[in-house]
């Protein structure tokens, strides 16, 4: 990745990106939209370089931010890997939820897009249990059927497991979560994201599917 003074970006910064778009969510190219000025850069010599990139699929501006390899006489050396500044979301059917799951649920999803994996499980044990607490007596056990279904289903063995048991029905405090590496951390999301599905987004929408559905047969039943 070079940023030359006089000839601007070279061949190898052109070669586009391919990444998950923080606006559109598709996985798509990224092209070059707006590049620094290699001869302020050179005079400055910042450590770090911000790019924008422009998404393919939606056009939308994706920032990205390249550490500086070296700089010499009329070039500026980049780095390969970047960050990414804004990550994207996690999507989910949040009007489903009671309340103060949805505001538990939503920040519990903003540390896992930014990586900060043991704040997202803390905050999936205090969503899990606000929604155990909002299915009333037996919540929980309720809540515990549904992951214990989920792992079957998606064929997870005990071992793997136990840490995601451990964070959405352990009995102890916050200090005594085990930690969580980027892997276990999505199985947790998506195992959570199956047992909210299946304790409320699944009976809101049938209800809500089935009322809609009665409403017309009462509405030409009238026209008759
Ligand atoms: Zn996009």
């Amino acid at each position: 990745m070079i940023l030359d003074k006089d000839q601007g970006i070279e061949s190898e910064l052109e070669e586009r990106i391919g990444l998950e778009c923080p606006y559109c969510g598709v996985y798509a190219h990224m092209s070059p939209q707006s590049i620094p000025d290699a001869a302020s850069l050179l005079h400055d010599k910042p450590k770090h370089v911000g790019l924008v990139y422009q998404c393919d699929a939606c056009h939308a501006p994706v920032f990205l931010r390249f550490a500086v390899r070296e700089y010499s006489e009329n070039r500026v050396e980049l780095l390969r890997n970047f960050v990414e500044l804004e990550r994207p979301k996690e999507r989910f059917a949040f009007s489903y939820l009671p309340k103060e799951t949805e505001v538990l649920f939503r920040e519990a999803l903003t540390c896992y897009s930014n990586n900060s994996f043991n704040a997202f499980a803390s905050m999936c044990k205090r969503a899990a249990g606000s929604a155990f607490d909002a299915l009333g007596e037996g919540g929980k056990l309720r809540g515990f059927e549904e992951v214990m279904a989920a792992q079957g289903i998606a064929g997870i063995d005990d071992e793997t497991f136990a840490p995601i048991k451990a964070v959405l029905f352990g009995s102890g405090q916050n200090e005594d979560l085990p930690l969580l590496d980027r892997a276990q951390a999505g199985i947790l999301l998506e195992v959570l994201k199956d047992m909210f599905y299946q304790c409320f987004v699944r009976r809101g929408k049938l209800t809500r599917a089935i009322k809609v559905r009665r409403f017309f047969v009462n509405e030409n039943a009238s026209n008759f």
